[in-house]
């Protein structure tokens, strides 16, 4: 291919033309809302879904966070809605509050250009008050954990009756979270006449028989990918949450060997935005999207070509089929929806047969993709660090050594500043070392030659989001764990419910999950007695988490959780609330029991019969 080419090319591997959004079947001030967004083409689970549920067929979609899936049942919700029903018309039930508020947003982000929608969180650990006058002002949809959806519906304060859409984002995870008998006992209560929406990660018996008992003729979606692979290409990623992206990225320029680059971005206007930001930090880039006139697009590629321009910031839409040798690395500022896009987004490097690399940013909670892209691209992405303050230092040490090798070679230069500077050192009597440090300074400017390694605030950021969830600080959100919690990292926890009120370990696990905000495997082993029982959980667990817990029910009792101190301290202390009833308990079983049965604390006996201990080994329960 010659310079003169066009850069845009259709090579093979281009990505087969999608339909719009407009296309699909969204109008007016949702298709607005989706272009105030930025979304230029619809993921394809969305291409998917939506034609489907506009017509009113019920859909079971297979596919996880990060697709695009909340924008799949959103819109065509949206579309439809009567903005002068005042009663809910669509429910959403989601395993985690961390889930319902994002749905939420997404959803308010979708409305934002049509007039008076109103979208109700509601999820344990919450006040009631808020929720309560929010539906009595009238709501429009409302996205809720299955808990307090029931409460509310026990309360009689959610009518359900007028409600026409019914999605269950997640399912798999609500069902593995004990919440399966909320959500049929919600499914029971709502209108015969209704579409139903249901999405899953994975398909288990469980989740197949949900299906086929509420949900009517449901198309069943799966998105599969084309596998492709490009063995010249080393993937590698880099475990990053969003509000550091942009740092992060900045480092790895200052010490990676690239030549050009693209970096991939999610929406149009973040092309702009990140573009903006690299050139403010010295960088020559340009943002490419789909509402970039075409001879402008072609404009930067050539520029990105003749080396004039170093970054291109792009979306899929605009890089589709790129075809730039220069291309040395791929960086996916944010991973794409769908591994299809990912395995073309990498082939814009290692082209011509050079090596390339590819770079992939992974927030916290999309950790998992890491699998689909090993699957799609028959290669394990390697993780990576983020350079090191002394990494950075060293490449500007080295670069500054260049500079003046380089500057060295110009002779005749060099040839006339020589007598200026020669004249300084005899005038003012000073070593010229130090007049060549002053130089330095003059080059420099304001900017510091080097980073601070004792003030790195973006590492114990991004270590941060590497540490296993339990121990993180940050605000993004838990995803599901693999590693098991060794035993000390645990504390037992009493709460006073027990078999007596006919408390099982999945209910307590989704309460205290869901009020708590906790994750699967904060959860140690839970030994359910007569009258109590004991919860294991992270033994630094968060006072705040604990005080919001207190307020929790299970089976409408409170559960009152503190600490446990072993039975010792519960036969002298007793139930808060229930004079003398401790003591007697602990009476009884001090004379039933064998004696090694005596410390109520689970043993390492409880927890191996327990299959709670981890509710996801509890499928087909
Ligand atoms: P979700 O899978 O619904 O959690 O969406 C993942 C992310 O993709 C969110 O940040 C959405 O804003 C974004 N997103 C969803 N659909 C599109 C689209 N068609 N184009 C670009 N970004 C999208």
């Amino acid at each position: 291919m010659t310079p003169d080419d066009a850069a845009l090319t259709d090579a093979p591997e281009e990505l087969p033309a999608t339909p719009g959004f407009e296309e699909l079947g969204i109008t007016g001030p949702v298709l607005k809302a989706i272009r105030d967004l930025g979304y230029e083409t619809p993921s394809p689970i969305q291409a998917a879904t939506i034609p489907t549920l506009l017509s009113g067929r019920d859909v079971v979609g297979m596919a996880q966070t990060g697709t695009g899936k909340t924008a799949a049942f959103a819109l065509p919700v949206l579309e439809r809605l009567d903005v002068s029903q005042k009663t809910p018309q669509a429910l959403v039930l989601a395993p985690t509050r961390e889930l319902a508020l994002q749905v939420c947003e997404a959803f308010e982000s979708y409305a934002s250009r049509m007039k008076g929608v109103h979208v109700l969180p509601v999820y344990g650990g919450q006040g009631y008050g808020v929720q309560l006058s929010a539906l009595r002002r009238g709501v429009h949809v409302v996205v809720g954990t299955p808990g307090r959806i029931m409460d509310h519906l026990a309360k009689g304060t959610l009518d359900l009756s007028e409600l026409q859409y019914l999605v269950l984002d997640e399912a798999d995870e609500m069902l593995k979270m004990g919440f399966a008998e909320d959500v049929e006992q919600i499914l029971a209560q709502t209108p015969e006449e209704k579409q139903v929406a249901l999405f899953s990660a994975t398909m288990p018996p469980q989740i197949r028989r949900l299906a086929q008992k509420y949900l009517r003729d449901p198309e069943e979606i799966t998105i599969t990918s084309k596998t492709a692979t490009n063995k010249n290409i080393t993937q590698r990623y880099l475990v990053v949450s969003y509000s550091q992206k942009v740092d992060a990225l900045t480092r790895i320029l200052e010490v990676e060997n690239f030549d050009g680059m693209i970096v991939f971005v999610r929406t149009k206007n973040e092309t702009e935005t990140l573009a903006e930001k690299l050139r403010a930090r010295g960088y020559s880039a340009a943002a490419i999207n789909g509402d970039v006139p075409q001879v402008q697009r072609e404009r930067s590629v050539n520029q990105l070509k003749d080396g004039k321009l170093d970054i291109l910031v792009a979306t899929d839409v605009a890089a589709r089929g790129l075809d730039v040798e220069r291309i040395s690395h791929v960086v996916n500022f944010d991973i794409p929806t769908d591994t299809e896009s990912y395995v073309h987004r990498i082939g814009r490097t290692g082209r011509a047969g050079r090596t390339g690399d590819a770079i992939s940013f992974i927030t916290p909670r999309e950790r998992y993709l890491l699998k689909h892209i090993e699957k799609a691209t028959r290669q394990e992405p390697t993780q990576m660090q983020l350079p090191t303050t002394e990494d950075v230092n060293s490449t500007r040490l080295s670069r500054f050594d260049d500079a003046i090798t380089t500057a060295l070679g110009d002779a005749a230069r060099i040839e006339s500043f020589r007598d200026v500077i020669a004249h300084y050192v005899r005038n003012h009597d000073v070593p010229e070392a130090d007049v060549a440090a002053a130089l330095a300074i003059v080059a420099q400017g304001d900017t510091p030659l080097l980073l601070d390694p004792a003030d790195d605030q973006l590492a114990k950021a991004v270590a941060a989001d590497n540490r296993p969830p339990r121990e993180r600080t940050t605000r993004e959100p838990r995803e599901p764990r693999t590693e098991r919690r060794g035993r000390g990292d645990y504390s037992p926890y009493r709460i006073e419910v027990g078999r007596r009120h006919r408390v099982e370990p999945r209910q307590i696990v989704g309460a205290l999950a869901n009020e708590g905000g906790l994750g699967r495997d904060d959860f140690g082993a839970i030994n359910i007695r007569p009258d109590f029982s004991i919860v294991e959980l992270p033994a630094n667990l968060d006072p705040a988490v604990l005080d919001k817990l207190s307020g929790t029910r299970i089976s409408g009792r409170l559960i009152e959780i503190r600490p446990d101190r072993g039975p010792g301290a519960r036969r002298s202390a007793g139930p808060r609330d229930g004079a003398g009833r401790g003591d007697r308990f602990e009476r009884r079983d001090r004379d039933d029991r064998p004696r090694r049965d005596r410390d109520d604390r689970p043993t390492r006996d409880d927890r191996s019969d327990k299959p709670f201990r981890k509710p996801r080994h509890k499928s087909g329960s």
